[in-house]
């Protein structure tokens, strides 16, 4: 309260001032009191003038006129200069702090995976995220206090918006993209809505594989069940000749057969898709893999085909053996069913200069057309179902080598030509090929 005093004792001597003046430069008693009261008068002009002025700079630093620092005065006005400084950078503190904590705020909502939109009562968009922008294809800054129905105009969405049932989040193709868009609405504050959305096309894809997976199953065992229940019944309610007996019998066996085998091709999956990656440092001579897949090749071909093996020098393999073994016999047993005697299959190994492995399965069978090639290794993809279930395929044979050769890093390639044959290439990476160590030793 210092400036209140100072004032006070500004104000009476500048009028004490004022008054002394005007007494001395009065003539005579007569004069004295005019001169005095003159003197005041101009004592307080002075005082109001100087307060008028001061004020004046003061508003003008307020209304930003003057830059940054306040006009440096003393007394009221100094103190009200000072203390209205102290308010504006204290404010501007507070200001300062908000604004961060908004955008980090923001750059929160920004990072978030879901697609955030936020509308004020009329659905005009207030503000979006880039991920919200790219699933409705919006643009952020062109597009804001824009009516969202006016940009977004998928039908669910609009009916959502415009009954006001929230409950349920709605599914909506993305503007101008092949995707799936899950779509939330919250409502917040006064009228004001939260929109969510969410890409699930892969989510879509995956459960119609799943749903497509079942259904795949399901009538590959339903087929053979309802044989063999048709069997059975045969069996229980009809007379049989001994002859008969067996041959029905032997038809119920094949039929058990072929579902055991994809009960089996089935649980291979799944153990490939459960287990871990195989050891890269597990070597298995590529000369006993060889003879395995050659004993079970003639066993399958009965001599009806020309079958010629060539495992190349000694190698060693790093990988699982029971994996390698069953996608090279995948390959080498679906030549021997689809070459028809009298055909020729031959199983190579061949190490390309980088390092490399390949073991190729080439067969003079009936060949594939192109337009099959890329969806062979799909489960279940036959190009001849009859002669697939004939020969006990269950189409997921080429699946299961696809599998087991990306696990080991490496790729499957296929080239056939209608009519001339098939050429099936297992390749496996540099590093999961080796020299025996005996040999390494010896060449070092
Ligand atoms: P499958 O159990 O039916 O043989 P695969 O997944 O092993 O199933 O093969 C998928 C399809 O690819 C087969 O149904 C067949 O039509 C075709 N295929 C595979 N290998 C050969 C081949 N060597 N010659 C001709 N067609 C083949």
């Amino acid at each position: 309260m210092s400036w209140i005093w100072l004032r006070v004792l500004l104000a009476v001597t500048l009028a004490l001032a004022g008054g002394l003046v005007g007494r001395l430069l009065g003539l005579g008693d007569r004069w004295a009191l005019t001169g005095a009261l003159t003197g005041m008068a101009v004592g307080m002009l002075v005082f109001i003038i100087r307060d008028v002025w001061r004020g004046h700079q003061l508003l003008r630093w307020l209304s930003g006129a003057m830059g940054g620092e306040p006009p440096r005065m003393g007394g009221f006005w100094g103190e009200m200069a000072t203390r209205v400084e102290r308010a504006l950078r204290s404010r501007e503190r507070g200001a300062a702090i908000e604004r961060d904590r908004l955008a980090q705020f923001l750059s929160a909502i920004e990072a978030s995976p879901n697609g955030v939109l936020l509308l004020d009562a009329s659905e005009q968009i207030e503000w979006c995220n880039a991920l919200a922008a790219d699933h409705l294809g919006l643009d952020r800054h062109r597009d804001l206090r824009q009516r969202v129905t006016n940009l977004v105009r998928a039908p669910a969405f609009v009916t959502m918006l415009q009954s006001r049932s929230f409950e349920q989040p709605v599914q909506i193709s993305q503007p101008g993209g092949s995707g799936l868009l899950s779509v939330i609405v919250r409502p917040y504050g006064e009228g004001q809505r939260l929109v969510l959305t969410q890409d699930i096309t892969e989510r879509e894809r995956a459960d119609a594989m799943r749903r497509d997976f079942v259904a795949n199953v399901s009538h590959e065992i339903r087929t053979p069940l309802t044989v063999v229940a048709g069997f059975v019944e045969t069996l229980t309610n009809l007379p049989l000749s001994e002859v008969e007996r067996k041959r029905v019998l032997a038809l119920m066996a094949q039929q058990t057969q072929r579902m055991q085998s994809l009960v089996g091709d089935l649980l291979t999956l799944a153990r490939l898709e459960g287990s871990p990656r195989p050891p890269s440092d597990a070597w298995l001579p590529l000369a006993r893999l060889g003879s395995a897949v050659e004993m079970d090749a003639r066993g399958l071909s009965a001599g009806r085909h020309r079958l010629n093996f060539d495992w190349g020098g000694e190698v060693e393999l790093a990988g699982n053996e029971a994996e390698l073994l069953s996608a090279v016999t995948n390959l080498v047993s679906n030549a021997v069913r689809y070459t028809p005697e009298a055909g020729q299959i031959e199983v190579r190994w061949r190490q390309r200069p980088e390092g490399a492995g390949e073991i190729t399965v080439r067969d003079t069978g009936p060949g594939i057309a192109a337009e099959h090639l890329p969806r062979l290794t799909e489960r279940f993809y036959r190009v001849d179902g009859s002669r697939s279930r004939d020969t006990g395929g269950t189409g997921l044979g080429l699946a299961i080598v696809k599998h087991v050769v990306q696990r080991h890093g490496g790729e499957l390639l296929i080239e056939s030509t209608p009519g001339q044959g098939s050429c099936f290439t297992l390749v496996l990476p540099a590093m999961r090929v080796r020299l025996p160590v005996t040999r390494l030793a010896a060449h070092s």
